[in-house]
């Protein structure tokens, strides 16, 4: 076991803040105004917070930061290397910067994030794409301004991948967040599982738990700025702590955030549901400001494909957790994760992925399309399920959970819901967007000053995938 966890020490701080400076120099010098910074994000949580940190990092070295790709003289895509669709995304959006270099020479273009953690894609990137300045790996974000400066000091393009799979982690950057009042909070990176189609393990590394201490003070930071919502974020929160001696699991965690004082909630994903205990769920149902909402990706409802995904809880132990959180807070909401055309899968797997959803009746479902990772052990499973056959039970899946969402959002109408005001509604009948504490998404009407409110809103009607009401 790790004696303690690798956080940077004050030497390698010290290094890239001089390079931020020599960086900020550079661009105030060359420029003769601020420099324009731009972060595009694929993928999941864990990749928006890690683009939070790289915006903090531009934001130090003197940028200002746009949205617009173009416009920007430093050019970073956060990649994601989850499907196959994600990478293509990526690549396509990459290959648009050739023309923004031909308007702007000096602009610099930068990808990281797991999809050039794969070495089969950097090569490709190295050869196909040589308007790419620089790469680097997930493991080695804090060394952003360190590679910008050597860019910028007349090196070459910049293929760094040292792939350390125990990345140090970054404690001294503030990051730049969304707006109040929903706040991603990293507790934990890379993961020990290794399901056997996941690509995570291979390119965010072993698990690497932040100390407890730096966790809640940062919590405590989020809370004095006027954050309300909370989500813990790791690619396995339950297994927290296991990593670092005499650290503290994650149900005391949780209790130790749900100790800090104010009005605020606390959510947390991802849960691997072989390490949720009835502990967890026993301080979900004891603390205040934890949220009765719990994603549990389940991934499959057979128990033969969940051994071939290396899952390591089968549908029996599975559905008895939800049965324990459910006996203890019955008001809870539950989403999860469903693979559809794992490698094998045959028509009887798939019908008992289809009981278990009507078994468990989930709040709301992400469901996927297998699709092959290299590197992974599923990629050279035989028996890979026809296209056209993963989609028809793709689509079965999408009917029969809508319903299901649609039934049990049903329920609400004519309850009182404490929502939090989080943001303009998408729907153009009503100004709010709102959450309930169980996730649920409220549209309502109101003014945009009430963002980051609390609110009692009475739950007038529903669809598959909102609610809608009017305060009280
Ligand atoms: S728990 Fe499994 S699916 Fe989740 S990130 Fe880890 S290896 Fe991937």
């Amino acid at each position: 076991m790790q004696k303690d966890n690798r956080v940077l020490s004050p030497e390698q701080v010290a290094l890239q803040q001089d390079y931020i400076e020599k960086n900020r120099v550079f661009y105030l010098d060359r420029l003769k105004r601020q420099p324009l910074g731009c972060v595009v994000t694929f993928g999941c949580q864990q990749n928006e917070a890690d683009t939070e940190l790289i915006k903090g990092m531009m934001v130090d070295m003197g940028f200002a930061l746009t949205e617009t790709p173009e416009k920007a003289d430093v050019l970073v895509f956060n990649t994601c290397a989850i499907r196959e669709h994600a990478e293509m995304r990526a690549l396509g959006n990459v290959g648009e910067t050739s023309h923004y270099k031909k308007a702007n020479p000096n602009m610099l273009v930068c990808i990281c994030g797991c999809m050039v953690q794969q070495q089969h894609v950097a090569d490709k990137v190295k050869a196909s794409y040589p308007y790419v300045d620089i790469v680097f790996d997930t493991h080695a974000l804090w060394r952003f301004p360190e590679f910008l400066h050597e860019r910028l000091s007349g090196s070459r393009r910049i293929f760094d991948l040292s792939g350390d799979e125990r990345g140090l982690i970054l404690e001294n950057i503030k990051p730049v967040r969304k707006e109040r009042p929903s706040a991603w909070l990293s507790i934990a990176y890379g993961c020990n599982n290794f399901c056997s189609y996941c690509v995570v393990p291979y390119v965010r590394g072993r698990e690497r738990s932040r100390r407890p201490e730096d966790i809640v003070g940062e919590a405590e930071r989020l809370l004095a700025q006027g954050y309300r919502d909370i989500t813990l974020l790791g690619q396995n929160v339950n297994s927290y702590g296991s990593d670092l001696e005499g650290c503290c699991a994650f149900p005391e965690l949780l209790r130790r955030i749900n100790a800090l004082p104010g009005d605020f909630r606390v959510r947390f994903m991802t849960s691997h549901p072989k390490d949720a205990t009835h502990e967890l769920f026993d301080t979900m149902a004891a603390c205040e400001k934890v949220c009765r909402s719990i994603h549990l990706p389940v991934q499959s409802g057979s128990d033969r494909v969940l051994k071939r995904m290396n899952r390591r809880y089968d549908s029996e132990k599975y559905i008895s957790l939800v049965d324990y959180a459910r006996k203890l807070m019955p008001e809870i909401t539950i989403t999860s994760d469903i693979i559809v055309g794992f490698p094998g899968e045959t028509e009887e797997d798939f019908e008992q992925t289809v009981a278990l959803l009507e078994k468990v009746r989930f709040d709301s479902l992400f469901t996927f399309i297998y699709s092959r990772r290299k590197g992974t052990p599923a990629y050279d499973m035989p028996e890979q399920v026809p296209r056209d056959v993963k989609q028809v039970r793709f689509d079965r899946l999408m009917e029969l959970q809508n319903r299901i969402s649609w039934e049990k959002n049903e329920k609400y109408v004519g309850t009182m819901q404490r929502v939090l005001i989080d943001g303009i509604s998408e729907d153009k009948n009503y100004e709010l967007s709102a959450r309930t504490e169980g996730f649920k998404l409220v549209h309502l009407r109101g003014d945009r000053s009430m963002i980051g409110e609390y609110a009692d809103v009475l739950i007038e009607r529903n669809s598959t995938w909102a609610l809608f009401g009017r305060m009280v």
